[in-house]
């Protein structure tokens, strides 16, 4: 099975790859611009995504958008995850982050990840959560974006030190992953 993936985030490929190396993932080609994310809901973005590639390619396209919420924060960064601080990159966004929530012990958050499959005539949805808290400061060297700050429920490490095999077995996108039977069931 052939499936474009509809992002240009290398850390979500790899991921993707990772958990389902069965399929034949493609990149998206070059010549496309950045699909377009103006929704205001991860459901709305991912199928946004999805249906622009699947346009723009003709062939199935799975697109994933997720983030983090913090509860304390109203639920921020939400969708506006990876354009939270006005640089954009994983050093700001988490120093922005800290800084928002100070010394406040209440620190619960979750990551959220929504995938969209769009061609074929269809369109599916999978949607996966892993519950957590921030931590007071970045630590470990794995994963990407938030995961330094972020202590999953039930364990002591931040996602950024936990292996990939124990990220991808508890992590939104490896929850929204595994329905990837489901998603395909059929095509
Ligand atoms: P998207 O590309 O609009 O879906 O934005 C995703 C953003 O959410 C990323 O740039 C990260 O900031 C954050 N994010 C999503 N998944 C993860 C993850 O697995 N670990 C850490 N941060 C994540």
């Amino acid at each position: 099975m052939r499936i474009v993936l509809a992002t240009r985030n290398a850390h979500k490929i790899v991921e993707m790859r990772r958990i389902a190396p069965h399929v034949d993932w493609v990149a998206m080609p070059d010549h496309l611009p950045d699909p377009p994310e103006t929704g205001d809901t991860f459901l709305a973005n991912a199928l946004q995504k999805a249906r622009f590639v699947h346009e723009h390619t003709g062939q199935l396209a799975l697109a994933d958008d997720s983030g983090l919420e913090v509860d304390a924060l109203g639920g921020r960064p939400g969708v506006w995850s990876k354009r939270y601080s006005a640089e954009g990159t994983d050093a700001a966004n988490n120093a922005k982050l800290l800084a928002e929530l100070g010394p406040r012990a209440d620190r619960t958050a979750r990551f959220r990840c929504v995938l969209a499959l769009v061609g074929l005539g269809l369109e599916r949805t999978a949607a996966g959560a892993c519950e957590g808290s921030i931590s007071l400061a970045p630590s470990g060297g794995g994963g990407f974006g938030y995961d330094p700050l972020f202590i999953p429920a039930g364990s002591t490490r931040a996602m950024a030190e936990h292996s990939p095999a124990e990220k991808d077995a508890i992590s939104h996108r490896g929850v929204a992953m595994a329905q990837l039977p489901a998603l395909l069931a059929g095509l």
